[in-house]
């Protein structure tokens, strides 16, 4: 692997820069990573105490963490693990750090549930290397700020919704209601659950408001002869067809 510290990464094509915690007690090797980190573009926070990292966690959320296995306070491995045991966390991208000699330890790392592994002393372009690697593996969908399926497409950030590219013009309900729906293609909702995550849990609307809301935003979306993207399954729900765009 060359340097390629000039190249910025690409394969994030979301406006937000991806976020990187390094979580590392060694003074001058948490500067030169986040050094090297900062001129690929990367946001870097940088913490020395493994109990310093459940807060900054809590503050902001990273898109991936390079936690060194001893540490201050918690463990890098208690970390890993506490990690991976919440819902919010489990996906979050890891990169274990720890010294030469502590192969064994490899198998606990992974067995914690670390991405990836690697000994000390590394070569930083090869640290980098592998951040990108893990990023542009990383569950797209918790970074995205686009989706789409088809020729729809939708803008988080803009709150813009384009098909075919023409806008499409939807209030915040249907919006809301696309975008969850588009999140997890295929998959039924019911009309309690679309309630619930989209209407919000203190609701008390009466189920057939969902049918009325799923009505707009088909009008919205489907002109003349278009297909219908959002599936009616009788007696369960409502779900984005995936196979919408596909065939
Ligand atoms: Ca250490």
């Amino acid at each position: 692997m060359t340097d390629t510290r000039a190249t910025p990464p690409k394969d994030m094509s979301t406006s937000r820069a991806p976020r990187v915690l390094v979580v590392e007690d060694e003074q001058a090797l948490a500067l030169l990573l986040a050094y090297n980190l900062e001129a690929e573009g990367y946001i870097v926070d940088r913490v020395e105490r493994g109990d310093e990292a459940e807060l900054q966690l809590a503050e902001s959320a990273p898109d991936l963490v390079i936690l060194d296995w001893m540490l201050p306070g918690v463990s890098g491995l208690e970390i890993c693990r506490r990690l991976r045991a919440r819902e919010d966390t489990r996906a979050l991208p890891v990169i274990m750090l720890t010294a030469r000699g502590e192969e064994t330890e490899r198998v606990r790392g992974l067995s914690v549930g670390a991405d990836d592994y690697v000994v000390k002393p590394f070569s930083v372009p090869e640290l980098m290397a592998r951040v990108r690697s893990l990023l542009r593996r990383a569950k797209p969908e918790r970074v995205a700020t686009k989706l789409a399926a088809g020729d729809i497409d939708l803008d988080r950030e803009t709150r813009r919704v384009r098909r075919g590219g023409r806008d499409i013009h939807l209030g915040p309900t249907e919006f809301r209601l696309l975008e969850y729906l588009l999140e997890k293609p295929g998959r039924v909702f019911s009309r309690g659950q679309l309630l619930d995550s989209v209407w919000g849990m203190s609701a008390e609307i009466d189920e057939r408001t969902v049918d009325v809301h799923v009505g707009r935003l088909r009008k919205a979306l489907v002109r003349g002869r278009e297909r219908d993207p959002i599936r009616t399954v009788r007696g369960s729900g409502y779900s984005f067809d995936e196979t919408f765009g596909k065939n």
